[in-house]
């Protein structure tokens, strides 16, 4: 009987879902898409398409359904010793992961407002699951839960002080990536996890945070995961001066300016073309290379402020799809970086190797896969009631 536990990241269509056994690397992982009437499920194991049992796909719950009967066909006498979720928003409340219970799920419901654009998914996935499992330990991870300990400074909006009394605060997400690079520098370089580091994570969402001794002081996203570096289809920071004139003279309303910032704009609004930075890069369109140079300034940018916030830096690390794979991007933004004891080793970058800087820079460059997965599968098993590990 393989004691396992579950992982689940529920969007507002989708649901990605990775099986673990006793061991950090998954024993299955899926993603379930376009959740409602025309719903796909993808599953695999060892590297291969695992033939998915007929399900509805209409719901959370039912795609939770169709993962569960598939995992039971392809791993007999499975046992879900918990289950881990990775949830948007733990507020100033959850620093770390929490085993859900009444109290739990009321607070988070309570959160909601605060990120209505993924909250709410995470917690029909927390539901699915506990409907699926009674009495099987749930556990929510935060994106946020990482950045709880930023200085005040880094945490506040120069707002009237009842605003950041209501929560309207600079709460950071990415957390569970920011925590898992954390771990593996401190396993792999531990004189590096002591100091200066700046982990860019860069990928369809894209944040940096700055780290002192492998704690987080700051972020580039703040109350929403809309702010700091472009994304594919976020826009980044951007003057709020842009949003009253947009509502005052264009007549756009909450949920217009919603779609336009969460859906529209980034990569895909100045290029016109695409948010996938791989078909970007392989444009010939004029467009294209503009929506890369502020994709790559703005890092740049970033970068500066936020060795400015550590007081100098020992290594920038590179994680997330673009992060890991696009030497081009990882190159661009190095090469005004100089400055910073920046220096780029380009058969090393080519190579997506752990190291890409130089041999004689000052400052150490690194590309570290993330994996939030394993970080929600690590604070589950955690929660493994007596006995241990799964
Ligand atoms: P993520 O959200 O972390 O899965 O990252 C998705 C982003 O990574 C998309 O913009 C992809 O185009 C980008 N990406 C993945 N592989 C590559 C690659 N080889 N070169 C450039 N960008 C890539």
């Amino acid at each position: 009987m393989t004691r396992a536990v579950l992982t689940l990241n529920a969007g507002s269509s989708s649901l990605k879902v990775a099986l673990f056994g006793d061991s950090d690397a998954p024993l299955a992982t899926g993603h379930a898409d376009r959740i409602g009437p025309e719903g796909t499920l993808r599953l695999s194991a060892a590297g291969k398409a695992l033939p998915v049992a007929m399900g509805d796909l209409t719901s959370h719950a039912g795609a939770l359904d169709s993962v569960l009967a598939t995992f039971r066909e392809a791993f007999p006498g499975l046992d879900m010793a918990a289950i881990g979720h990775r949830v948007v928003h733990g507020g100033v409340t959850f620093t770390g992961p929490v085993v859900v219970d009444d109290a739990v799920l009321a607070e988070l419901d309570r959160l909601s407002p605060l990120a209505p654009l993924h909250q709410p998914h995470n917690l029909a996935g927390i539901h699915a699951a506990m409907q699926a499992f009674p009495g099987v330990p749930q556990v929510a991870c935060f994106d946020t839960a990482f950045h709880r300990a930023h200085p005040w400074v880094n945490d506040t909006f120069a707002l009237p002080r009842r605003f950041y009394d209501m929560g309207v605060r600079r709460y950071g997400f990415h957390g569970l990536s920011y925590d898992y690079i954390a771990g593996e520098l401190a396993r792999t370089a531990p004189h590096l996890a002591a100091g200066r580091v700046i982990v860019a994570h860069l990928g369809n969402g894209a944040s940096a945070c700055a780290m002192l001794g492998g704690r987080a002081v700051a972020s580039t996203m703040g109350f929403s995961a809309l702010d700091g570096l472009p994304m594919g289809t976020r826009s980044g920071q951007i003057d709020p001066g842009v949003l009253l004139y947009l509502m005052t003279e264009h007549g756009m309303d909450a949920a217009a300016i919603s779609d336009l910032l969460y859906k529209q704009s980034g990569l895909l609004g100045l290029s016109g073309l695409s948010n996938d930075m791989r078909t970007l890069e392989a444009s010939t369109a004029p467009e294209a290379a503009q929506a890369i140079d502020y994709f790559v300034f703005r890092i740049q940018r970033e970068i500066g402020g936020l060795a400015a916030a550590l007081g100098g830096i020992d290594a920038v690390v590179f994680c997330g799809g673009i992060g890991e794979n696009s030497r081009l991007i990882r190159a661009r933004v190095c090469e005004r970086l100089g400055w910073m004891g920046i220096e780029i080793d380009h058969a090393a970058n080519a190579a997506n190797a752990p190291v890409i800087s130089s041999a004689m820079a000052r400052t150490t460059v690194m590309v570290l896969p993330t994996n939030e997965e394993l970080v929600i599968a690590r604070a589950a098993r955690a929660a493994i009631p007596t006995g241990g590990q799964p």
